[in-house]
């Protein structure tokens, strides 16, 4: 079972750097880093571990960390992995929790996470020895119209399938869709990169379109949020894999309410 917790802090020693962007450094602010550790809940007291055993290990490894690297002007994609190493070496005396991962968002639209998988040890010697491995999503929105529509069933049919998404002139959304990818240990420049296969792969083909008349993808194919996001993940996978990213997931939100993520994995 996964615990989560969100531990605030405020990173006070930062200069301000001029020009820097969020993935490069981070701002001058409060910082919510989000801790999830692996563990059984204790029979008795029902944990798996007492937050505040979080939120001290956090303060006294994590929070000195940021603040050191964010005064220094170091890239937070190269901290990141040292400080959860770190977290996990002061959590970790108890025995029965693993750290997993922690997050934080550098932005409202842009999140880096540091997750922390065993590897199997090089002989039966040696204990295995987790290592970091470095996610980040960013989010977008995009703005089309479409028509769900089967043209070999009936007209009563499809009104009953698909109501009011079946209108004859279609009907607009404001897509917001999330891209997860992994990131070389090192890379800094993730997130333009990411940035930039959005704009080319996603946005210059869909955004402001009839997604049923003006994009190829859908002359066949129901634009549905699923059929949507699949496309959207095919596009952006060969377009990350040129910049050396690892394409994990697109998760499109069609609504508030209503969301596809492809392929199936844990967001
Ligand atoms: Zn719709």
């Amino acid at each position: 079972m996964f615990l989560t917790r969100v531990t605030k802090f405020f990173l006070h020693e930062m200069a301000p750097s001029e020009g820097s962007s969020p993935a490069c450094d981070l701002l001058e602010t409060w910082i919510e880093l989000e801790t999830t550790v692996h563990g059984s809940p204790d029979a008795q007291t029902g944990y798996i571990l007492d937050i505040s055993q979080i939120d001290r290990a956090v303060f006294e490894t994590v929070a000195p960390m940021l603040a050191a690297s964010s005064a220094q002007h170091r890239s937070i994609f190269h901290t990141l992995p040292t400080a959860a190493n770190a977290l996990a070496h002061s959590l970790e005396s108890e025995k029965h929790i693993r750290l997993h991962s922690i997050a934080l968002d550098l932005s409202p639209t842009k999140r880096i996470q540091c997750l922390l998988t065993e590897t199997r040890p090089h002989s039966p010697l040696c204990t295995p020895m987790p290592q970091p491995t470095i996610e980040i999503t960013a989010s977008y929105e995009f703005a089309a119209s479409h028509r769900l529509h089967c043209a070999d069933r009936s007209d009563e049919e499809n009104r009953r399938i698909f109501g009011k998404c079946n209108n004859p002139n279609g009907h607009g959304h404001n897509y917001r869709i999330e891209v997860r990818c992994a990131v070389p240990m090192g890379s800094t420049g993730a997130f333009d990169a990411v940035d930039a296969a959005v704009e080319n792969e996603i946005m210059r083909r869909f955004d402001h379109r009839h997604l049923n008349l003006d994009c190829p993808e859908f002359a066949k194919l129901n634009p549905s949020v699923e059929n949507i996001a699949k496309i959207c993940f095919e596009y952006l996978e060969a377009a990350l894999a040129n910049a050396g990213l690892q394409a994990r997931c697109v998760r499109v939100h069609e609504t508030p309410k209503t969301s596809a993520i492809y392929p199936a994995t844990q967001f």
